[in-house]
């Protein structure tokens, strides 16, 4: 089944200090026997909270490792093997889509899903017999519908997306590092993360307004097997999904963020496309990061997204918002 390729999660952070100051209350609650997450409208007694399903819910006390070696597991060891996968964070900003995918050093049992994946990627190549390993990493941002790149020599400037009729959509020199241990991909992923574009909102001073890529390019050949094999691992950290409303964005900022969601629209379409199984058009082409994640989605390869939440009740709006999102890629 087509749904089988496309797993959604949803992560809940605990209340912040300010949330805390605010004496916010909960509105967030799972049911985590049954990857239930429940939200209840703040102030209406008598509505019953509403409920979402999906593949796996995380909660307050729950950590990436678990998250991980749950979910995301699988579906690194298949880059591994050969095959595309796609890991995205997605939510308001302030969620934790950065302490997800980034981490935290301090509990180890808090690393983000990024430097997971390269302690999971070396692992297995130390592990592998007869077969040789091509590791290159690339990092870019989709700012504006523009794309950079983060490791580039010139990371103002804007590269061209092309597409090859075999080897589909790239961009047009970006740069690729081979990297031979989990102490270089680190530091390529420092490099690039602090070579972002970074706006202020009154969210969140130092909030992403850009679409982060980080991916791993895999070649594998084996012993006794006459091709070479090529996966690909994409991790993903999406422009906070806010409304403009809350921001108190004008101007250009407002600009940004109309875009910002005209392209977290179109992945939620092809998503909800590739978990329907029924359509027959995928309709990749409407943003910059669905084109450039086409060969990445559907088909053979598989996808993650984690759905992050603030427990509290003055995100109420936009928590329903970003579970109603998660439950249509479902
Ligand atoms: P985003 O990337 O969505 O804007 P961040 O990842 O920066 O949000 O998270 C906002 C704040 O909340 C950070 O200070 C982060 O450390 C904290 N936080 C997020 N998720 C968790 C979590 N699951 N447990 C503890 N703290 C968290």
């Amino acid at each position: 089944m087509a749904s089988e390729s496309v797993k959604v999660v949803v992560r809940c952070r605990p209340m912040n200090d300010r949330e805390q100051i605010l004496n916010c209350k909960m509105v967030v609650s799972v049911e985590m026997s049954r990857c239930q997450c429940l939200i209840k409208k703040p102030g209406v007694k008598e509505e019953p909270p509403k409920q979402f399903t999906f593949d796996g819910t995380y909660f307050i006390g729950q950590t990436t490792e678990q998250m991980y070696n749950e979910i995301a597991y699988p579906l690194v060891e298949g880059v591994t093997e050969g095959y595309n996968g796609t890991i995205f964070a997605y939510g308001q900003t302030g969620s934790g889509k950065s302490f997800t995918m980034q981490g935290v050093s301090e509990p180890a049992a808090q690393r983000g899903v990024i430097p997971r994946a390269f302690e999971h990627i070396f692992e297995s190549i130390q592990c592998a017999e007869n077969t040789k390993f091509l590791v290159r990493a690339s990092y870019l941002e989709i700012y504006n519908e523009e794309i950079r790149d983060l490791l580039g020599n010139d990371t103002k400037q804007k590269m061209e997306l092309k597409e090859h009729p075999e080897h589909g959509v790239y961009v047009r020199d970006l740069s690729l590092h081979t990297v031979h241990s989990v102490g270089e991909c680190e530091r390529i992923m420092v490099q690039g993360w602090g070579n972002r574009s970074v706006g202020y909102t009154l969210m969140n001073k130092d909030s992403s307004r850009s679409h982060s890529i980080f991916t791993i390019h895999m070649e594998i050949y084996s012993a006794g097997e006459d091709h070479l094999r090529a996966g690909k691992l994409n991790l993903v950290d999406l422009a906070g999904s806010e409304r403009q409303s809350k921001t108190g964005a004008t101007g250009e900022r407002l600009r940004e963020a109309t875009k910002i969601n005209l392209s977290l629209s179109a992945l939620g379409n092809v998503i909800s496309a590739l978990v329907d199984g029924r359509s027959k058009h995928i309709p990749y082409r409407d943003s910059k990061l669905t084109r450039l994640l086409q060969d990445s989605l559907g088909g053979n390869t598989r996808t993650l997204m984690v759905a992050c939440l603030s427990p509290a009740d003055n995100n109420y709006e936009e928590s329903l918002s970003t579970l109603r999102y998660a439950n249509r890629a479902k």
